[in-house]
């Protein structure tokens, strides 16, 4: 048997400039670790034959398999603020992109397969913790419904990479819809390459913007389609309590999906100020400035589109500020839909914001857990008389006086009790990425080379809104001394 990908390859077709051919490293002793199953026939790969020692050999970088087409993309990007003209992927290599069940056409790349062109000083590699924390964040953001790269496996290399221990390698083979950053934009943009700039704008617009294609102003439509898709993505991580960490623009994708999962985090108690990262330290990727990046992000794929606009540059900034200007409302509203949802409303009326941001105040000034304030009071809207929600608070006293004004409110609709809760339920999960149980997870298979925790918490994070009554204790928040203060980048 041997593995067969269907590589249709496109971006490897795209100028020299865009990249550079290189072939992963071979590593020592390929192990796998985990294949994603259902996440393999979505990609027309065979599982079976994914899971030989030809297969573990193939995800780990060692061979080459048939079809493929091995690229380093280039790309720039803003980090923290500042420029960097030339990132590129120092530790990734694409082998190339194959049609889905779906008729979507995904990326197949090995994160951690070795040097490329674009490393600069890093080794190429990846760490065990960071690939096995990007293989659970990212199928547990799939799971919660939000877009996002997915993971299809996860191998140890048998080699060890340094950091400030040696610490096992490993690779993780990611899936994306593309790879395609704002920071890709921004390589031609710094280079004055506007024909490189139209010819990725066009590739953008056939592979993820489709209807756009012979729309009378098709680059100004793109950035209209980036903002939105942003701006939704951004919200969706808000309605869950997420923390990217690291949202420079070249981990920003032009498809909108999640990309890049290094320092990230759910948040347990609701803290609108909450970081995680131990390299932000000005707060700049904080949870509730994610938004405010993600425009300001956006704002600079704009700059790079001026060219494309108009050869009047007046008139492309004045067009590219009206099409940005979009941003705000479309997030708020999508936003603001997913909290009325959140707390079980099912029609819009005046109040309503007022009434959610007062108990998300109430929240933070009692350090309410964010998923299972919310999840509970789903329970509550079931049966009045089920009162966890309020035992998320400091003083309960503050949830209940919330509480009367929101059952006053949910009285005016004609729902039964379940109808509330079974949609509350619905968006609302019990069960999120927690990371006191990543770290955990992370602890047993670098120390003890045990992944049965690892395979445990994927098995939970899959049905992420189905009570799962054996796991309970997977949805509880951290005790004090398991709370994780930090997160770290997986370099
Ligand atoms: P990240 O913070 O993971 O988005 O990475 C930022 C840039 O550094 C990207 O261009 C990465 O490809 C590169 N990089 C990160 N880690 C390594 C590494 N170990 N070796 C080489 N390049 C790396
Ligand atoms: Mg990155």
């Amino acid at each position: 048997m041997t593995v067969h990908f269907p590589f249709q390859n496109s971006y490897s077709g795209l100028p020299d400039s865009f990249f550079a051919r290189v072939a992963p490293t071979p590593v020592a002793a390929p192990r796998l670790i985990k294949l994603n199953r259902p996440l393999a026939v979505q990609l027309g790969l065979d599982p079976d034959v994914l899971e030989t020692p030809e297969g573990a050999e193939i995800l780990a970088g060692k061979t080459v398999p048939a079809g493929a087409d091995p690229i380093a993309m280039a790309y720039a990007g803003h980090q923290f603020g500042q420029f960097v003209p030339q990132l590129g992927d120092g530790r990734a290599v694409l082998l190339g992109e194959v049609i889905d069940k779906d008729g979507i056409r995904r990326d197949i790349q090995l994160k951690g397969s070795g040097p490329t062109p674009f490393s600069r000083r890093g080794d190429g590699r990846a760490a065990l913790g960071p690939v096995l924390r990007e293989y659970i964040v990212s199928e547990a953001m799939f799971a919660l419904g939000i877009p996002t790269t997915r993971s299809l496996a996860a191998v140890v290399t048998g080699e060890h990479v340094i950091r400030e221990t040696a610490l096992p390698g490993a690779v993780l083979t990611r899936v994306a819809s593309s790879h395609i950053r704002v920071g890709t934009f921004q390589f031609f943009a710094v280079r004055r390459d506007t024909d490189a700039i139209r010819r990725l704008a066009d590739h953008v617009i056939a592979r993820h913007y489709p209807e756009l294609l012979g729309a009378e102003r098709p680059y100004h439509a793109l950035l209209g389609g980036v903002v939105a898709r942003q701006a939704d993505l951004v919200a969706r991580w808000l309605l869950v309590g997420f923390i990217h960490g690291v949202m420079n623009t070249d981990n920003s994708s032009i498809s909108g999906e999640t990309i890049d999962y290094g320092p990230c985090a759910f948040m347990d108690a609701y803290n609108p100020a909450q970081v995680f990262s131990s390299i932000d330290e000005m707060g700049r990727y904080a949870y509730a400035n994610q938004p405010r990046i993600a425009l300001w992000n956006l704002t600079r794929l704009a700059e790079c589109l001026l060219p494309l606009f108009s050869d009047d540059q007046e008139k492309a900034v004045a067009d590219a500020q009206d099409i940005l200007g979009a941003f705000s409302e479309t997030f708020s509203d999508a936003y603001q839909a997913g909290l009325r949802k959140k707390v079980g409303l099912f029609t819009e009326r005046d109040g309503d914001d007022a009434l959610i941001q007062d108990l998300l105040d109430t929240m933070a000034k009692n350090q309410a857990d964010f998923t299972l304030t919310f999840r509970k009071l789903g329970d509550a809207a079931g049966d009045p008389a089920a009162d966890d929600a309020r035992a998320q608070f400091m003083e309960p006293a503050a949830f209940d006086e919330w509480a009367r004004r929101w059952h006053e409110r949910t009285a005016l609709e004609p729902q039964s009790a379940a109808e509330r809760q079974a949609a509350m339920h619905a968006v609302n999960p019990i069960f999120i990425p927690r990371n006191h149980r990543i770290e955990a997870v992370i602890q047993a298979a670098v120390n003890d080379n045990n992944y049965a925790p690892f395979e445990e918490l994927v098995k939970v994070l899959a049905k992420p809104f189905d009570d799962q009554p054996d796991y309970a204790a997977y949805a509880d928040p951290p005790l004090p001394d398991q709370r994780v203060l930090q997160t770290f980048c997986g370099t």
